[in-house]
């Protein structure tokens, strides 16, 4: 697997519905926080499969025009977020493949763990890839095994992958939804208004289109959608559930229920549990925008301490092509966050963020509030030290840069040079999400280095 190729990823499928590829585009548009490199869209019409995919923001990559092309009643669809360079269309999904039994595309969230080994061995079979993205893998597989329907290559293909997988199928008469047997990223089951079928990664993309919750898809579960028939499951793997208990803490959007719960009450009470560690006095409570707002709510309720928006994110810089200079190093940063001056000068202040990664973003944002005027800065996470990289497909960097895995806590207060440095324990944050350890209901490897698979 290439080291900067990361799958932190948003997928859709929609069935039985005369304007699937529009449905697709809007339920990409509400899942656009889990992507932002590239996204895709491929329909079928019943005869031909028809594909779109660009890199950029999803209303870059699409249009009325282009949607009238992708035509027919069910479509799947993706975001992709990669670090990887200008080969990113390469990467950029649904993959789409002729083979012996006719034309599939496929989009999948999350890393496969076999990757590498699985593609040496196709290789040496005299296979030839096009990307370096593992679903090309599945191609492969389905492409080459002996049964002779889709849906029994399917399980075939799955069989033979490992890690973290929430898949969608497209054939020109039929859908496909299979999630790994660790329901490691979410995928959930909807009913549209006219009756066709939605699967998507987050639930907000149902409120969108109007659909309504049915239900998640298992664990190790396959979903297939035929024309005139309600979703047929087959279970494939024996489900044992672990969750990524981060998209808790930061990926999922808050106005979506995933893993049968509501990401914004999971974040109100990560606060809520956090204001009970090393409590302290303040004057306001304010939020790293967008990610810490639930919980900075959530511990502002708890502690009595006023909420206040201390500070001001622009939500339209996108992606900054001018480098800063040396001199202006900061600018990047106040492009994107700005201090509210009034809120903040004189203030004893508790910034709340999900979570520290490589410690830049608060070390830049404490600054900024000091430079505002604030008299002290306590820094409050909403997770546990984040020590170990993922592996499942959330973009997390290697060990070495992943400040809690070097430096003690007080070691990381000061680089980041806050007055104090808190972070939620792991009881405390499994505990937000009703769960305890011995349940073990959820992976928490990014914090614990605790890996599955
Ligand atoms: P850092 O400067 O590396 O410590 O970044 C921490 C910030 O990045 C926090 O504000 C998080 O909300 C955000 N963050 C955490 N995980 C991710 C991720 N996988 N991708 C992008 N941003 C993230």
């Amino acid at each position: 697997m290439r080291e900067d190729i990361n799958e932190k990823c948003a997928v859709v499928g929609i069935f039985g519905h005369e304007e699937a590829s529009k449905l697709a585009y809007f339920s990409l548009h509400s899942l656009q926080h889990r992507g932002q490199e590239a996204a895709g869209i491929s329909s079928s019409d019943g005869k031909k499969l028809h594909t779109i995919k660009d890199r950029g923001l999803v209303m870059r990559v699409f249009n009325e025009d282009k949607l009238e092309t992708l035509s027919g009643s069910s479509a799947v669809g993706h975001t992709r977020y990669s670090t990887a360079g200008d080969d990113s269309i390469l990467d950029a999904q649904p993959v789409f493949a002729r083979y012996d039994l006719g034309e599939m595309a496929i989009v999948h969230n999350g890393n496969l763990t076999n990757a590498e080994e699985v593609r040496n061995q196709l290789i040496e079979k005299g296979a030839i890839f096009q990307t370096f993205m593992d679903t090309e893998n599945l191609i492969h597989l389905i492409a080459k095994s002996s049964k002779n329907k889709l849906v029994d290559r399917i399980v075939d293909a799955v069989q033979k992958i490992e890690g973290a997988f929430s898949l969608v199928f497209l054939s020109r008469t039929k859908m496909f939804a299979m999630r790994d047997r660790f329901g490691f990223r979410p995928l959930s089951l909807g009913r549209l208004p006219n009756g066709g079928y939605i699967v998507a990664s987050e639930t907000c993309a149902f409120d969108l289109v109007g659909a309504t919750f049915v239900r998640d898809v298992e664990p190790g579960e396959l979903l297939i959608f035929e024309k005139d028939k309600a979703p047929q499951s087959i279970k494939v793997f024996e489900a044992t559930p672990k969750h990524c208990i981060f998209e808790y803490v930061y990926f999922a959007r808050p106005d979506s229920t995933v893993f049968g719960q509501s990401v914004y009450q999971m974040r109100k009470n990560m606060g809520k549990e956090l204001s009970k560690i090393e409590p302290i006095e303040a004057d306001v409570v304010i939020p790293v925008p967008d990610g810490g707002v639930p919980s900075a709510i959530g511990y502002s309720q708890a502690s009595g301490i006023p909420y206040e928006m201390g500070i001001m994110r622009n939500h339209y810089i996108g992606r900054t092509f001018i480098e800063p200079t040396q001199e202006m190093r900061d600018l990047k940063v106040k492009m994107k966050l700005s201090p509210m001056i009034d809120v903040i000068k004189g203030k004893r202040v508790i910034v709340v963020d999900d979570s520290i990664v490589r410690g830049t973003t608060s070390r830049r944002i404490i600054r900024m509030l000091k430079e505002a005027g604030a008299s002290e800065v306590h820094m409050r996470v909403s997770s546990p030290p984040t020590t170990d990289p993922c592996f499942y497909g959330v973009d997390t960097p290697s060990k070495d840069k992943l400040i809690a895995a070097n430096m003690t806590n007080q070691e990381i207060c000061d680089y980041i040079e806050a007055d104090s440095l808190a972070y939620l324990d792991e009881d405390s944050l499994l505990r937000s999400v009703n769960s305890t350890v011995s349940e073990e209901k959820y992976c928490t490897a990014c914090f614990t280095g605790k890996y599955i698979v």
